[in-house]
């Protein structure tokens, strides 16, 4: 069951500007910045501006030009870091057994060095 939205998660606080990160992009419908706790030398997360628990949540309930808007960004993101040619990942974790642990969508960019094998 999708939880409902809870404005007091870490991301809505990054969203309002109550606690700082490191931006590297933002337009109408995104916002990308920095993973504090980097897994890779690029680690960047993709977050949508809209109040979405989850990628299951996004997916049913966003509309076409937020679907859309972010999308493109995550795209342009990743290609802005120079990591089309080299490579890199894309994940969303959705709920517990993924270990989701903000319950703002967020997708993860992984790149800067080789990342192996996806992980079960
Ligand atoms: P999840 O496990 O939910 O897919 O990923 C949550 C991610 O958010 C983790 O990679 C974690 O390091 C990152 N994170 C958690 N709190 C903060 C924060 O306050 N600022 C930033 N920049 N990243 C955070």
């Amino acid at each position: 069951a999708t939880l409902p939205y809870d404005d007091a998660n870490i991301f809505a606080r990054i969203l309002r500007g109550e606690i700082p990160c490191t931006r590297v992009y933002e337009d109408d419908h995104a916002l990308a910045f920095n993973d504090i706790n980097p897994q890779a030398p690029h680690h960047v997360l993709v977050i949508p501006t809209g109040r979405y628990v989850s990628w299951d949540d996004f997916s049913a309930n966003a509309s076409d030009a937020e679907i859309s808007g972010f999308v493109r960004a995550v795209g342009a993101v990743a290609r802005a870091a120079g990591l089309v040619e080299p490579g890199y990942r894309l994940l969303a974790n959705v709920g517990g057994d993924a270990h989701q642990e903000v319950p703002h969508l967020h997708v993860h960019i992984f790149g800067g060095r080789p990342l192996g094998p996806m992980l079960a």
